[in-house]
């Protein structure tokens, strides 16, 4: 029998939605014995075909629909829809300066779930979140090495995905050479050193890249904290952008090494502080002190990594924008954001408006922002839309 999985009421409702994400619970029965990996067809309750995807018995998202087509999923199957995610890049998005770093595919924004590709100049790194794409990798590095010509290919893993998926893989070279560390990319005016092996997530976090750039245009003249600042992105565009000072704060040392390194590549070590601190009690003893900043970013990283650990997330989020609210002065700004994909924009901005009543400010929203564009939001699953950031005033 071929192999197939046939979906109860809501599994059919959010198959037939496009949704990429099949979860065991939404699974009547899987007929066929698939192996790990395996293509699989998806019928609805009522025995309609709804498309075709891949079985992982390991994982709570039991298949990745990935067309609702009757196509084969093999290798050229997912190098086709790799062209197509970097000739987006290259084209309505001009981001193929080959100085500069992008997203060339954003797993589920790019129909691609499970599988994400960062350039970093001459350098690719590939993250593997799902086992069936991962079993088409060949097909997918080879599209990768035509298209894009890097000198290496690196892969990185996430953690939890051995547990989460049944996926064992282990970081390194995949093709081409490693390059020096670390790596030296532009952004705008900036140029960043970004470790590709032991940076988080890739390297560098490319979802803010035009955020740093928003915020910095109200950093002139002003003094700024950037809380969670990794490597010293939103401090070292502000700096480069005319802030009077910076104050740089991270509990990652070695993070705050390439903090430092990129200050002096930029110029701004005179006007840019990077300190090891947590972000509660910097802030807590930043408002003892009675100090106060024009400017304050806060990016904590995620919150809730399970649908579970949402309201624990977002009295975190509240408790931390209290205290930031705190040290902003008078008539100031802050730049608030959440990268939990489980957290809606309208919680975040509810967390938002109880941190304003505990620290008695008046907050306005100047500008929502989000992700880059070269992290597409899909409108078939709206947790791919995960990094939300609010621009306020602070009276
Ligand atoms: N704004 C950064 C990205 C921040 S990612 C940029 O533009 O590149 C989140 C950062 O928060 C990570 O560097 C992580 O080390 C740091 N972090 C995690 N927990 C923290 C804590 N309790 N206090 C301060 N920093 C923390």
């Amino acid at each position: 029998m071929k192999p197939a999985v046939h979906l109860d009421p809501r599994g059919t409702t959010a198959a037939r939605a496009r949704h990429p994400w099949i979860f065991s619970g939404a699974i009547d029965r899987v007929v066929g014995g698939p192996e790990p990996g395996a293509e699989v067809d998806v019928h609805g309750a009522d025995g309609t075909f709804l498309g075709r995807g891949l079985f992982n018995p390991h994982s709570q998202i039991r298949v990745r629909l990935h067309t609702a087509e009757d196509e084969p999923l093999d290798g050229a199957f997912f190098a086709a829809r790799v062209r197509r995610a970097v000739a987006l890049r290259g084209g309505l998005l001009g981001l193929d300066d080959r100085a500069g770093a992008c997203r060339l595919v954003f797993s589920e924004g790019d129909e691609l779930s499970g599988l994400t590709v960062d350039r970093y100049g001459d350098w690719l790194v590939v993250v593997l979140t799902g086992l069936g794409i991962a079993g088409r990798l060949e097909a997918i590095l080879d599209v990768l090495q035509e298209v894009c010509e890097p000198r290496g290919i690196l892969l990185r893993t996430e953690k939890g995905v051995g547990e989460e998926e049944g996926l064992v893989v282990r970081d390194g070279l995949l093709r081409g050479a490693l390059p020096e560390e670390p790596v030296v990319i532009e952004e705008g005016e900036c140029r960043f050193a970004v470790d590709l092996r032991i940076g988080q997530k890739t390297g560098f976090y490319l979802d803010q890249r035009v955020n740093r750039a928003r915020v910095a245009g109200y950093a002139a003249g002003r003094t700024v904290a950037d809380v969670c600042t990794y490597t010293g992105g939103f401090a070292v565009t502000a700096a480069r952008a005319g802030a009077t000072a910076a104050a740089a704060i991270d509990t990652s040392a070695t993070a705050l090494e390439l903090a430092a390194r990129n200050a002096d590549l930029n110029g701004v070590t005179d006007r840019m502080d990077v300190a090891k601190a947590d972000a509660f009690n910097w802030l807590d003893a930043q408002q003892e002190a009675g100090r106060t900043f024009d400017l304050i970013v806060v990016d904590p990283p995620r919150f809730a990594r399970s649908r579970r650990g949402i309201e624990a997330a977002l009295q975190g989020y509240q408790r931390l924008n209290r205290l930031a609210l705190g040290c902003v002065s008078d008539g100031g700004l802050l730049a608030t954001f959440s990268c939990s994909g489980r957290v809606s924009a309208d919680e975040f901005q509810e967390a938002v408006r109880r941190a304003a009543e505990d620290a008695g400010r008046r907050v306005r929203i100047l500008e929502r922002l989000a992700q880059a564009p070269d992290h597409p939001v899909s409108t078939t699953c709206p947790q791919s839309a995960y990094l939300k950031g609010f621009l306020c005033a602070v009276d």
